[in-house]
């Protein structure tokens, strides 16, 4: 039984019970957002919603899981089940994935990342005879993204004559027609970008009012969180499906730091004039941290001139000031961070659990771990995907791809001759040739190249059939085995395991490739808890990882310090917050020089970084950091002179003299028992940085082994905090 009284104010409570008007809740930082939006969908559970037509839109997919879980221990077990719960990305690949044949697609449909994206750019500018130094693939899949975003197609974007004149003011006035050539690559491969999942719900919801109609009726209310940081497609799709106005949204416009994304804080401001009859909400009190952060935190917020005014205050304990503290450079900074948490941790015996490394730029993460390896400090990283972005797992993870959508040209190229298996770049070329002549996929071309005009000799077509059978072969059996032993059976059958079995130096990949499965156990598991399906499906595996947010990996929870960048931190909470490189072109970024809406927006990812904080928040500094291949001497961030003075600790300064630390770091996802070549050892799930080369890319000078030695031996207990000095 829900007991909203013992548990929300008045103000909570009104967001919580008010379902007959549209609804904003706009709110500081730790004003209790997310516990509405919780409280709420147990609230509708309680007075008659069935869980299926709950709608529940998060940032990530671990908040929503976490949501669910909350919600359970307050109404029951087995009740989120069927909640429509996730981020706008995965609920609506799962509602394309329904509908594809509506648009022309297969339910199998892949989806490209963003390398697969670029790749495709970089073909198209190729086949177009542009200037690959003009056209970059990054630069111009940010153009179509933003085009995406704003629901612009490409026709529309080669008429709008503001867009033209400032794409030839940046010398790349063909990015309409590679728009125009690359969706239409994108959809003879079978595949989508990151931004269709949006654009395609869009035009669905668009152009077939009865399926708009089917998911409206449904969904009898929808939960967005976060609402500041959704961009124009997702409010689209939101007014599609909520014409009746049963939807809650609540956000923060002082925490939009998405706008690089296409992220419309306009979204959350004009939300009262889409929806008529909108009932606002102001939650003021902040539950989550001391006085003198929220008082900190106000006092840099005000600087910004565009915001709505809000007057948060804190109820908690005074606290403890806010240290401020330089180094000389940013090894020792890290090595001070990783002192203070040693001390934090023995003498006040705060919990690593507890305590949060950010940075504003994931580079920065490398001199921090390694000065936490040197103190035996356990620690997890929520950085970009890189696990999943390795050679050897991509190259796997290609294989999958084909055996769900054989179309899918990015797949097929990477492992067409991987491992090698005589099919060169003169082969690939023509095939390709073919298939772009044929307007086909570079599958079908290979079913039928003779007849498509590539002119391959008999020993070329026998090992192209050769290689068409094997993934033949991969599809029959993925229809018999569950997906772990359907992995395993294309990592021997493909040649890959004796590939890296031959090279010696693949220890590392091969503990990879195990993880690799092991993750995928792991899915598989969690898929019958959390659903009770019998069997988890490919499909489902490989749509869950092209999704994945910095934040979404799993963990056993056993003590660690996190360390991930600002914007991976929203939303979340820790005792001990520190916040690094405080320092003018680092944090505010470079981008401020740009503009005063660009500042403000650093100010606002600084605004988030230092609310995430419960009682103590540490600011740190370095007068030389390594960048860009050399050392550069900085200033201070500008952002600590506009802390209110009385918040910060003034006898924090401390700088030592460091020692010399050279790094090395990767990611690893770890259970052995799900080991093909036997290399794991460890026992439980869980992201960490362990061992092997630098993943981060670069030339990294060799390591002294002691902290690694010491690291592998000790891993992930707290137990290894006693060595700190
Ligand atoms: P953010 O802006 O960072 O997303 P938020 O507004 O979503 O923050 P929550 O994360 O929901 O805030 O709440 C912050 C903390 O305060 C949480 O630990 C939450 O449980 C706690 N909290 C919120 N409201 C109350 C309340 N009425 N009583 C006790 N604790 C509360
Ligand atoms: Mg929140």
């Amino acid at each position: 039984m829900l007991e909203l009284e013992k548990e929300l104010n008045a103000s909570q409570i009104k967001a919580v019970t008010l379902t007959d008007a549209p609804l904003l809740v706009i709110a500081g930082a730790g004003s209790g957002k997310t516990r509405v939006l919780t409280y709420k969908v147990a609230y509708l559970l309680e007075n008659g919603y069935k869980p299926w037509e709950i709608l529940s839109l998060t940032f990530t997919n671990k908040a929503a899981r976490e949501m669910n879980r909350r919600i359970e221990q307050l109404i029951g077990e087995g009740r989120t089940r069927h909640i429509w719960s996730g981020t706008f990305h995965s609920i609506f690949a799962r509602i394309l994935r329904q509908e594809a044949a509506n648009i022309g697609y297969s339910p199998n449909f892949t989806i490209y990342d963003t390398t697969d994206s670029q790749s495709v750019i970089r073909r198209i500018v190729k086949e177009m005879g542009l200037d690959d130094k003009t056209y970059k693939p990054a630069r111009i899949l940010s153009c179509i993204s933003e085009a995406k975003s704003r629901l612009v197609l490409p026709d529309a974007y080669a008429a709008d004559t503001a867009i033209m004149r400032r794409n030839a003011a940046r010398n790349i006035s063909e990015t309409h027609r590679i728009y125009k050539r690359y969706n239409e690559l994108l959809q003879q491969s079978d595949a989508m970008d990151f931004d269709d999942l949006l654009l395609m719900t869009f035009l669905l919801f668009r152009d077939h009012d009865d399926i708009r109609r089917k998911y409206a009726d449904r969904f009898r209310y929808i939960l967005v969180d976060e609402y500041q940081d959704t961009n124009y497609a997702q409010h689209r799709i939101v007014m599609q499906l909520a014409p009746g106005g049963c939807i809650c949204v609540v956000g923060d416009d002082a925490q939009s730091i998405y706008s690089f994304r296409g992220a419309n804080i306009g979204n959350i401001l004009s939300f009262s004039d889409q929806f008529k009859d909108t009932k606002i909400v102001k939650l003021e009190r902040n539950y989550r941290s001391t006085k003198n952060i929220v008082r900190a935190a106000n006092s840099i917020i005000a600087h910004n001139k565009r915001q709505i005014h809000k007057d948060v205050f804190s109820e908690e304990a005074e606290g403890e000031k806010i240290k401020v503290i330089s180094a000389y450079s940013d090894k020792e900074e890290a090595i001070i961070v990783s002192k203070f948490i040693g001390n934090y941790h023995l003498r006040d015996h705060t919990e690593l659990n507890d305590i949060a490394i950010l940075y504003r730029t994931n580079a920065q993460s490398r001199a921090i771990e390694e000065a936490l390896r040197d103190k035996n400090i356990p620690y997890r990283i929520y950085s970009g995907l890189s696990f999943y972005q390795r050679k050897e797992i991509k190259d796997v993870i290609a294989y999958l791809r084909l055996i769900i959508n054989p179309h899918d040209d990015e797949a097929l190229r990477r492992v067409i001759n991987y491992p090698a298996r005589g099919i060169g770049s003169t082969t690939l070329g023509k095939l390709q040739q073919a298939a772009s002549d044929n307007g086909c996929s570079l599958w079908e071309a290979c079913q039928h190249p003779t007849e498509m005009g590539a002119d391959l000799n008999k020993g070329t077509l026998g090992k192209l059939g050769i290689f068409l059978q094997l993934i033949d072969d991969f599809r029959e059996k993925e229809k018999t085995l569950d997906i772990v032993e359907a992995t395993k059976y294309v990592v021997t059958t493909s040649g890959i395991q004796n590939d890296l079995l031959t090279d010696d130096d693949s220890e590392s990949k091969r503990q990879n490739v195990d993880e690799l499965l092991a993750s995928i156990a792991h899915f598989a598991e969690e898929r019958r808890e959390m659903s009770g399906e019998e069997s988890a499906s490919l499909s489902q595996y490989l749509t869950e990882v092209s999704l994945l947010t910095d934040t979404d990996k799993t963990d056993d929870g056993s003590p660690k310090v996190t360390l991930m960048t600002v914007h991976a931190a929203k939303g979340l909470e820790y005792d001990t917050i520190f916040i690094t490189g405080m320092e003018e072109g680092l944090f505010p970024s470079e981008s401020h020089f740009a503009s005063s809406a660009e500042l403000e927006e650093e100010r606002r990812l600084f605004y988030v970084a230092v609310t995430r904080a419960k009682k103590r928040c540490i600011l740190t500094w370095c007068k030389n950091r390594f960048r860009y291949g050399k050392t550069e001497i900085c200033d201070p961030s500008p952002f600590l002179d506009e802390i209110d003075a009385s918040c910060l600790d003034k006898s924090s300064k401390t700088e030592g003299a460091g020692k010399n630390v050279f790094m090395n770091s990767t990611g690893s996802y770890g259970t052995g028992s799900f080991s093909i070549f036997g290399t794991r050892s460890s026992k439980s799930n869980n992201w960490h940085r362990a061992t092997g080369s630098s993943s981060s890319g670069g030339t990294v000078p060799p390591r002294s082994t002691t902290g690694l030695q010491r690291l592998r031996k000790s891993d992930d207990t707290a137990r290894n905090v006693d060595s700190i000095s």
